[in-house]
């Protein structure tokens, strides 16, 4: 299968950021399979699979095994949200990922803390291509004042995105995550539930991947407020507008 006609996979993380996406899809069809459903058409002149990763690490290798041996996907793109982890990395701002780090994996003392076992390694990098086009589509999103106006002064990062079964949800675990990962020398930017799962399996097929995560939260005592309202009036906005523009240049 050539890479042109070969599906791109599109994950959201939560259904009211997928909703948008499928109402753009032109040509839609819905297939179940592993207790979940798939979106096939066409988005921005792409042919696509639109999929719902569900919450935590399982859950999101699952699907992504799932869109490359089912259907065929040979390009992966996720768009999410995550609590700001890294200073200056503030709620509206979006985070693209330079690579992923599963903060809650510690095989030590046999291993390194946070290398995963038999790969020898503890990132996974974004694909060059893909993360490159993810980050200019995120800068030309965000340069639409429209899409700015509850966080004018919204900035793109691009950096290390660490996962893990565990919604980060008071200041003092916060910190200590953060800390506990750069002493072990990994500066991160932003935590959430799923990235780095999937990361990894596209490590495993050699299938090119990239991730953007509106920051909905500072993993702080204060995480799960205004939660799916901000899913609905900021992050589903960010991301189909960052799907567009990233669908047009690739
Ligand atoms: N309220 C949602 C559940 C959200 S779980 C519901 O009812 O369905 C949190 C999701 O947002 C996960 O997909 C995770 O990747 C991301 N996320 C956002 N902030 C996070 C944080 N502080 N810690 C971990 N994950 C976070």
């Amino acid at each position: 299968m050539s890479t042109t006609l070969a599906p791109i996979a599109i994950l959201s993380a939560l259904a009211q950021e997928q909703r948008g996406l499928i109402e753009l899809l032109q040509g839609p069809s819905k297939v179940s399979h592993a207790g979940r459903d798939f979106w096939l058409g066409h988005l921005h002149g792409h042919k696509v699979v639109l999929a719902l990763s569900r919450i935590g690490k399982v859950a999101a290798a699952t699907t992504a095994t799932a869109l490359i041996e089912r259907f065929g996907v040979q390009r992966m793109v996720f768009t999410g949200v995550a609590g700001g982890l890294g200073r200056g990395v503030n709620v509206g701002d979006v985070v693209v990922g330079h690579d992923f780090v599963q903060h809650d994996l510690d095989v030590s003392p046999l291993f390194p803390r946070y290398e995963v076992p038999l790969y020898g390694k503890t990132r996974f990098d974004g694909d060059v291509v893909l993360t490159t086009a993810l980050f200019e589509a995120s800068r030309n999103a965000l340069s639409d004042p429209h899409l700015l106006q509850a966080y004018p002064a919204a900035k793109v990062h691009l950096g290390l995105i660490a996962s893990g079964d565990r919604f980060v949800s008071n200041a003092t675990e916060s910190k200590d995550l953060r800390a506990a990962l750069l002493a072990a020398g990994h500066d991160v930017l932003a935590v959430e539930m799923e990235g780095a799962a999937v990361a990894q399996v596209c490590h495993d097929y050699s299938v090119p991947f990239a991730a953007v995560r509106t920051i909905s939260d500072r993993a702080d005592d204060s995480a799960h407020a205004d939660f799916p309202s901000f899913i609905d009036l900021v992050a589903s906005k960010y991301a189909q507008a960052i799907v567009a523009t990233f669908l047009k240049t690739l």
